[in-house]
């Protein structure tokens, strides 16, 4: 047999959705890969139950429902301060996954480097090598987790085609400043480099921190491609509906990417999740206050308890410094926590490239009870896994 590609010949599974499977083996309350395990708005669902009787069984308009953009374009027209043309400056994805995946293919020829800040969300390691293109990590310093500027030209002079920026940032929290956006969007110019977004917790930012939309720096709308998706601002993250933002030109190019990988997402859950598209200012100021409670809630606890840990600016991680425990490796240390003490959580080493192995996450996007079971679990952690010398 020939062998498969190469491509493909080096790939581990993803990590975080690994933890997933280890929890449940476990019993674990899984703090692993960050989804809630509370309830969509109800009238979403209200939305869905009245649709699912309703013609939308058939494929919807590739790059999206005609009723989903419009109702995301004016959301997002909204929010960015600038008319977005839901037929052509909009392709609705199979989540941000596909968006990015999407957008890298549309950029990137095989060769091309793409620089990736580290800490970084694993899928952007496997976007460029399914793309063919090569990644140049640039570090975000612990504890700050704020990039050097000439670690970041010295990238930047590697002539990349295009910069990834997670923000906020997946795992480490950060929500960039307008200051350091500048500063990239001053080297992207300067360089002739696409940036592709990912700013899937856009409405998850905690004061008095604030969001900024790439794309709406001076000068950055053509050269941007942002990337986001409603799994997390509506709690959905199984209805897989992501999207791509972009000028016409580079909108028109990854409409056909997208209509060949997937064709297209789900058009009963387009349809459905449109009133939550309509939400007011309400919502979002809602769903803020939640995740702060809930932040508050398990660092507080962490706290209680003596662990070390980051806090985040913005999106719902937590990266807890595992050193007192002396274990060489995070992933071991990963499982014997879900075995041991109940608690699911991902090694941190799955989102550094430098040999990072102190740190593991955990993610409070869960009921408050559930965080509570969790930090009572963790209180017995240092009983339950003995420091190794
Ligand atoms: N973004 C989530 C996380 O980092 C999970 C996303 C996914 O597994 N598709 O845990």
């Amino acid at each position: 047999m020939q062998p498969l590609s190469t491509r493909t010949e080096h790939f581990t599974d993803s990590v975080i959705r690994r933890m997933t499977r280890v929890s449940a083996k476990y019993g674990a309350i899984n703090l692993s890969q960050g989804y809630p395990d509370f309830n969509p708005p109800s009238a979403i669902l209200d939305h869905l139950a009245e649709v699912s009787h309703e013609n939308f069984h058939q494929y919807s308009i590739t790059w999206g429902a005609q009723n989903f953009r419009e109702a995301l374009a004016e959301k997002q027209s909204r929010l960015m301060g600038r008319q977005i043309d839901p037929n052509t400056e909009i392709v609705t994805t199979c989540g941000s996954t596909e968006a990015m995946m999407a957008a890298m293919m549309t950029v990137a020829n095989p060769g091309d480097k793409v620089i990736v800040f580290s800490p970084f969300y694993e899928n952007y390691g496997a976007d460029t090598i399914l793309s063919g293109a090569e990644p140049i990590y640039v570090p975000l310093h612990p504890p700050l987790f704020n990039f050097n500027v000439v670690e970041l030209e010295a990238a930047f002079r590697q002539h990349p085609k295009a910069l990834i920026l997670c923000n906020p940032s997946n795992p480490c929290g950060k929500v960039f400043t307008r200051a350091e956006l500048e500063l990239i969007a001053d080297m992207a110019e300067k360089y002739d480099t696409y940036v592709i977004t990912d700013e899937v917790y856009e409405h998850i930012v905690y004061a008095p921190y604030q969001h900024t939309y790439f794309a709406t720096l001076p000068g950055m709308w053509q050269r941007t491609i942002s990337c986001s998706s409603l799994s997390k601002t509506y709690s959905i993250t199984s209805w897989r509906l992501g999207y791509t933002i972009a000028p016409p030109e580079i909108t028109d190019r990854i409409k056909k990417v997208h209509d060949f990988l997937t064709v297209g997402a789900a058009a009963p859950l387009q349809e459905a999740v449109i009133p939550g598209l309509r939400f007011g200012q309400e919502y979002y100021n809602d769903l803020l206050a939640t995740y702060t409670r809930k932040r508050d809630l398990f660092v507080e606890g962490l706290d209680a308890i003596g662990l070390q840990h980051t806090v985040p600016q913005g999106a719902y991680y937590i990266l807890m410094d595992i050193s007192e425990f002396g274990f060489d490796s995070d992933l071991e240390f990963c499982e014997v926590l879900a075995r041991d003490v109940g608690v699911g959580a991902v090694p941190g080493s799955s989102f550094f490239r430098e040999p990072v192995n102190h740190l593991i996450r955990f993610h409070f996007a869960k009921r408050d009870e559930t965080l509570c079971a969790a930090l009572n679990r963790l209180e017995t952690i240092r009983k339950k896994i003995p420091a190794r010398k």
